[in-house]
């Protein structure tokens, strides 16, 4: 464990990557920043345009975090596939802690823009059945009448659509449905889809709906006769991926839909080349996350 932290300085990767193309505030973006003294150790910075300071962990998974030598670590632990307790285990550090810390780096992971499709694009999707797993108070739960009250109506499912393209190019997407329809080919796809794709799916005239709207032509593969093949075993894999985790509670499909997206489009390992690759990733994302308002994320309702 030690040979990590010691050989990864994750502060200095943070410092060259947010700094490459100069000084930018964690805040509002704004390039009018000066350096400001020094806070913990660690350098800080002071914005002129929206007066806030900042350090180099400022809008980062590491924000606040007590123990940021650890995290190199922990990322080996996490492209391993060890779970939360066997990583607590390596790592001496509680269990909660890195379910907080898992969560911000697959929000980071999640807020990596999706690029534009290319040509032709498959759609697949599936059905989950809603998990409150972890949820506090499941037994007192209200019957459906009370239902805005709670998170989700009774019957509700959890719809996961995935798109990709030729070149491997994809998108993923869980929301909140009590059945399919074309708000959740909008929810995922809307903003990536133009009139210069085909759509190429299976039946739903849900996508037949949506492409008619966007005017953008479409193969439906049962009555052209193709198969599509890709997108569905994607989604089966990443099932069979999930496997591992014994359930997540649904409010999170989509952090995990983004770190499975991430594994399989970067091959990565758990050597220091590996790790620090994700560093870097990770440094360039900003994000606001912490840890109340991860457990009040939910998923939203096409
Ligand atoms: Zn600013």
């Amino acid at each position: 464990m030690e040979h990590y932290n010691k050989v990864i300085n994750i502060l200095e990767i943070f410092r060259t990557n947010r700094s490459s193309k100069g000084l930018i505030c964690a805040h509002c973006q704004s390039q009018q920043v000066i350096r400001y003294g020094t806070y913990n150790k660690k350098q800080r910075y002071k914005c002129k345009t929206c007066k806030k300071t900042s350090t180099d962990f400022t809008n980062s998974p590491l924000n606040m975090c007590h123990f940021p030598n650890k995290w190199p670590e922990f990322i080996k632990c996490t492209i391993k596939g060890l779970s939360l307790r066997e990583s607590a285990r390596v790592l001496k550090v509680s269990y909660i802690t890195l379910f907080y810390w898992r969560h911000k780096l697959l929000i980071a992971l999640k807020n990596i823009k999706n690029k534009e499709f290319i040509g032709l694009v498959e759609v697949a999707d599936i059905f989950l059945s809603y998990s409150l797993k972890g949820q506090k108070g499941i037994d007192v739960r209200a019957p459906r009448k009370c239902g805005r009250k709670y998170k989700y109506l009774l019957g509700e499912k959890v719809c996961v659509l995935i798109a990709t393209d030729q070149s491997r190019n994809i998108t993923s997407r869980a929301t909140l449905n009590l059945g399919f329809n074309k708000r959740c080919v909008y929810d995922a796809i809307g903003d990536l889809i133009t009139e210069k794709n085909t759509l190429l799916f299976n039946q739903k005239p849900a996508y037949s709906s949506f492409c008619r709207d966007k005017k953008i032509t479409f193969y439906n593969s049962s009555i052209e006769g193709c198969s599509i093949n890709s997108g569905r075993s994607y989604l089966n894999n990443f099932l069979k991926w999930m496997l591992r985790f014994k359930g997540i509670a649904s409010k999170y499909t989509n952090n995990y839909l983004s770190w499975y997206k991430f594994l399989n489009k970067i091959s990565f390992n758990d050597t220091y080349i590996g790790i620090e690759k994700l560093i870097k990733i990770m440094s360039s994302e900003y994000i606001t996350e912490i840890n109340s308002s991860i457990c009040k994320q939910r998923l939203e309702t096409a």
